[in-house]
């Protein structure tokens, strides 16, 4: 099985990054087209493609779009470039070698949804990204791809570049909004949703990095071409980013639909040497892990993913040894989770916390068989819509399912007499 590179197609050629090698490869074609045609029927094209969020929600772009409501308030346009979650490094891929990409995606969306003021939220830590990211808005600026009248077609619309302060849950879209308006990076309740009362309380979308990138190739090829890639409720491809002990870690554009060990063992070329295959986490931290043998029949699609009660997430796929200690990286994970609570939430301010110090005790061989127990008892009380937003499902996610899988493993390290 070899790679299907749509959005990474150019990746690697000389000259990639910069505004003349993106022209000379077809780009900005989508964007003249764009311009030409009425945000309904750029809409309904970005529909039928079925491209759903590559951000972690996985909700339909083309509906996203659709929410906004014909309003005289401006609307506003936001791409999501806040990627923090552990084990997540694909849309890094994208910000620093096919930026012009995530601005052309940017430019048929805020014509789609008739918006004419954009941010790019990047994460605080991603300075070189950052970089190269205004380095392309400037090159598009002088070019008359962005701005006042673009490419002559009566359109405007200003972009700019924020960098956030280095919160994970900043990527979380409300958090996110609030930090672009200067105010703590606070997740907000919803409703209202951000297409009704987003960013300055005016209608706003907020969408992923390679959400973004996907936009051009649909737009250029027709939603229907988009489609018939991947299967039919997880369309189109999807960029991953593997990593543990393989021979070949790495970023990879697959199908949607592809199963999970083509991918580990034919791109990833297997596990590394000394190293037998234990567990992966396929989406991101904060979704539940799969066995080794669960892995056998997993595809790497929304659907194959629901059935084996976990996500794709947030596209990192984090690949667990025999040589893993699974009761320090659960330890590890709760911990990132606990010092990244923004602690609005009485569920998610004390039980994050208290996961993280039991966890703490059974690490260090203090553990009682009641402390175990109470850690799940407390995830029960942490999900399924306690909070604002879903940063105590993901701690939930990374704990109770390693739990339940792997008991074994932390019971080796209760007290003996408990
Ligand atoms: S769930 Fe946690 S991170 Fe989210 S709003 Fe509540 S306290 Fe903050």
């Amino acid at each position: 099985m070899a790679e299907l590179k749509l959005l990474t197609k150019h990746l690697g050629e000389e000259g990639c990054g910069t505004l003349k090698h993106y022209q000379s490869v077809g780009g900005f074609t989508a964007q003249k087209k764009a311009l030409s045609m009425k945000g309904a029927e750029l809409i309904d094209e970005v529909k039928k493609s079925g491209l759903r969020g590559r951000g972690g929600a996985g909700f339909p772009t083309g509906m996203k779009w659709s929410f906004i409501p014909q309003t005289d308030k401006p609307k506003y346009l936001l791409c999501n470039a806040d990627e923090g979650e552990p084990g997540t490094f694909k849309d890094r891929v994208l910000l620093e070698q096919l930026p012009h990409q995530i601005i052309e995606g940017m430019v048929i969306a805020a014509k789609a949804i008739d918006s004419h003021t954009g941010f790019i939220y990047i994460r605080g830590e991603y300075k070189k990204s950052y970089d190269i990211l205004q380095a392309a808005i400037d090159e598009c600026y002088k070019a008359g791809l962005l701005g006042k009248n673009i490419m002559g077609s009566g359109f405007d619309f200003e972009l700019g570049l924020y960098a956030g302060a280095g919160a994970y849950i900043c990527g979380e879209e409300t958090a996110l909004i609030n930090s672009l308006e200067g105010r703590r990076g606070h997740p907000r309740l919803k409703p209202p949703f951000p297409a009704v009362a987003g960013l300055y309380n005016c209608p706003t979308v907020v969408n992923n990095v390679e959400t973004f990138s996907a936009v051009p190739h649909i737009i250029n090829n027709g939603g229907e071409w988009y489609a018939k890639m991947g299967t039919p409720k997880s369309t189109g491809t999807r960029l991953f980013s593997v990593s543990g002990p393989l021979k070949k870690p790495g970023v990879y554009e697959i199908e949607l639909g592809t199963p999970l060990m083509e991918l580990i063992n034919n791109l990833c070329g297997g596990m590394a040497e000394g190293h037998e295959l234990k567990a992966i986490i396929p989406g991101g931290s904060s979704v539940p892990i799969l066995t080794a043998e669960e892995c056998k029949t997993a595809n790497m699609d929304f659907e194959s993913m629901m059935e084996h009660k976990t996500m794709l997430g947030s596209g990192a796929v984090i690949v667990l040894s025999d040589k893993t200690n699974l009761v320090e990286t659960t330890y590890r994970l709760a911990s990132f989770y606990a010092h990244e609570s923004c602690g609005q939430c009485t569920p998610c301010r004390e039980g994050t916390h208290w996961i993280k110090d039991l966890l703490h005790k059974i690490r260090d061989g203090l553990g009682s068989k009641k402390d175990l127990e109470l850690i799940l008892s407390l995830t029960v009380n942490m999900e399924g819509g306690t909070t604002i937003c879903p940063l105590a499902d993901a701690c939930v996610g990374a704990v109770r399912p390693t739990i339940e899988k792997f008991r074994p493993e932390f019971e080796k390290r209760l007290q003996p007499t408990s």
